[in-house]
């Protein structure tokens, strides 16, 4: 783990954790539990009490009494991924980073790529690290498991368990479901909206379509009226031209059309 302007540690430094048990020794306040404070607080412990501090910009290195104050406070955490305890990751280490600035802003990082708090979350789920989870004991901890009602420290056994881990999703799941249900009543109304609208259109459609086929009809029965009408009138003609013919004069040898008669 490596610490950089966080707490006590204001210059880049550097633990290297061993295998099995590892001790941190020390005098009275010098720097043991910060190195603790920097490890929940890489693995993205929430809240500042749990860190011991009283806001989260007082974990920023503060300069003491003589020396400059850092600008920002970060650690990193290298773990080793050789037998895939982080199974969607491909990578043999992965890095994780956690800033936080002196307005309270903080970032986090996936082997130096930007991440959301969650996708943090998830990683170390994965691996079945929890911050907030009591895997890590604080001093004073064990005092407050002693002390504290039943019914408490079933929660805190039901957390250990990681039932409330699934608790959470469901209920987060819930959400989700409630949200989508929403949005599928908000389209609903919509569809019908649109279906009153479409049989509206529809009706002008069966209208127009109507209007096209009777204008075409009375095209038609326009053209056949004519051709009826010139049937009739040449029959007429046929039937005055006979009149006409029986009555020609036939002294004079001409028809009414001044034609020779043959
Ligand atoms: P103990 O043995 O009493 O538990 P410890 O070794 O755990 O002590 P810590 O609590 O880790 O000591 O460190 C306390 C020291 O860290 C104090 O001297 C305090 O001034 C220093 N410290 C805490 N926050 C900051 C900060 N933001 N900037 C600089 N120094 C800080
Ligand atoms: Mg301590």
């Amino acid at each position: 783990m490596e610490m950089k302007g966080f707490k006590s540690f204001a210059n880049r430094t550097e633990i290297v954790f061993g295998e099995k048990f590892n001790c941190v020794l020390g005098p009275n306040g010098s720097g043991k539990s910060n190195i603790l404070d920097a490890l929940c607080f890489v693995l993205g412990k929430a809240g500042a009490k749990g860190l011991r501090v009283e806001k989260s910009s007082n974990l920023i290195y503060n300069g003491g009494k003589t020396k400059k104050p850092s600008k920002e406070g970060e650690v990193s955490i290298w773990f080793d991924n050789s037998k895939k305890e982080f199974d969607l990751y491909p990578e043999q280490e992965i890095k994780l980073t956690r800033i936080i600035r002196s307005t309270g802003q903080g970032i986090y990082k996936i082997n130096d790529v930007v991440k959301t708090r969650t996708q943090i979350l998830d990683l170390m789920s994965m691996a079945n690290i929890d911050p907030d989870g009591y895997n890590i004991i604080l001093q004073g901890d064990i005092v407050r498991l002693i002390e504290m009602t039943t019914n408490d420290r079933r929660q805190i056994v039901e957390e250990i368990a990681g039932i409330n881990v699934y608790e959470d999703k469901k209920n987060k799941a819930l959400r989700e479901l409630e949200r989508v249900d929403t949005k599928i009543n908000e389209a609903d109304i919509i569809l019908v909206e649109r279906e009153a609208y479409l049989k509206e259109l529809k009706k002008d459609r069966d209208q127009a379509l109507k209007f096209k086929e009777l204008e075409e009809r009375k095209k038609r029965n326009k053209k056949t009226l004519l051709v009826n009408n010139e049937k009739i009138h040449n029959t007429q003609i046929s039937a005055i031209e006979e009149d006409i013919s029986k009555n020609t004069y036939p002294n004079f040898g001409f028809n009414v059309h001044g034609k020779h008669r043959s």
